[in-house]
C-alpha cells in the first residue's frame, strides 16, 4: 500500500534525477547538513533511527566517498553539525543533538573530517544552516566560506532531505538570487548522498500530536521542491579526472 502511495507521488510529481559530474572547471564545494549520530546513528537518541534503515546507511556511506574526494583533491568543505541547548527546544521535535553529547558529532565513518585541513566546520541550533550560520553582528559564516573559496558549484548532502537539507537549499538560492552569494552559480543536491527519517502513518496515527513522516515519500517531496527552488537535483555524482600536478 504505502509503495503504491509513493508510485502516485511520482506520477503526479515526476522528477528527474540528473547526471551531474563535477570538477570539470570553476571551484566546487561540499556541504554536508547534520550527518551526525543523533539523526543517523542506530538507537543513538530521540530521533535517531531505532533499527538499520537503508536510506541512511546509504547515505552516510556516499558523503564518506564524496568527502574523501573533495579532502583529496582539496576542495572546500562546510561542515553542519545540530547542536542544541536544552533551554532552547526545536518546536515540534523532542530533545535532541545537546551540545556536549555524541549525538551532535559526526557518524563514525565522518569522524576524521574533523582533523581535516580546508574543513569548516559550523555548529547549528536551528534547522536552516544557512540561518545558523549568522553571527550576533550580522555576517554569515556559509557566505564567507563561499566568498572566501571562489565557490562556484556546491554540492549539497546529508539529513533530512526534506527538513534541514531543504531549508539549507531554499535560503541558499534566495540569497544566491539576491546577489549577496557571490560566485556561486550552481547548487547541485544528491539524492544518493541525501536521507530522512521514517515515521510511517500507521504509526504516527498512535502517536499524540505526531506528523506523519513516511520515508520515501518525503525524501522525493525535499528533492522536489528543492529543485522548485532551481537547485539540479542529482541521482549520483561523479568526478572528471583530476588535473596532472
Ligand atoms: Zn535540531
Amino acid at each position: 500500500m504505502v509503495s503504491n502511495k509513493a508510485e502516485l507521488l511520482r506520477n503526479e510529481i515526476p522528477l528527474e534525477l540528473e547526471s551531474v559530474e563535477l570538477g570539470e572547471e570553476g571551484v566546487t564545494g561540499l556541504v554536508l547538513v547534520d550527518v551526525i549520530n543523533g539523526f543517523c546513528t542506530v538507537g543513538a537518541g530521540n530521533l535517531a533511527p531505532s533499527e538499520p534503515n537503508q536510506q541512511i546507511s546509504a547515505m552516510v556511506e556516499e558523503t564518506a566517498r564524496l568527502a574523501r574526494i573533495f579532502c583529496d583533491r582539496k576542495w572546500p568543505v562546510m561542515v553542519f553539525l545540530d547542536t542544541h541547548s536544552p533551554e532552547k527546544p526545536e518546536h515540534p521535535y523532542p530533545s535532541h543533538c545537546l551540545a556536549g553529547s555524541d549525538e551532535s558529532n559526526l557518524v563514525p565513518a565522518l569522524r576524521w573530517l574533523e582533523r581535516e585541513a580546508g574543513v569548516t566546520v559550523r555548529r547549528k541550533d536551528c534547522y536552516d544552516a544557512f540561518i545558523g550560520s549568522m553571527e550576533a553582528d550580522g555576517s554569515n559564516v556559509f557566505v564567507e566560506w563561499v566568498k572566501a573559496n571562489q565557490v562556484q558549484k556546491l554540492l549539497v548532502a546529508g539529513v533530512c532531505t526534506d527538513i534541514c537539507v531543504l531549508d539549507f537549499v531554499c535560503s541558499t538560492m534566495s540569497a544566491k538570487n539576491h546577489g549577496v552569494l557571490e560566485p556561486l552559480e550552481e547548487v547541485v543536491v544528491c539524492s544518493k548522498a541525501c536521507a530522512t527519517f521514517d515515521f510511517p502513518a500507521q504509526v504516527a496515527s498512535e502517536t499524540k500530536h505526531a506528523l506523519a513522516h513516511p520515508q520515501e515519500l518525503m525524501h522525493h517531496v525535499g528533492l522536489y521542491m528543492a529543485k522548485a527552488r532551481g537547485a539540479t537535483v542529482a541521482g549520483a555524482v561523479s568526478f572528471a579526472a583530476p588535473e596532472k600536478p
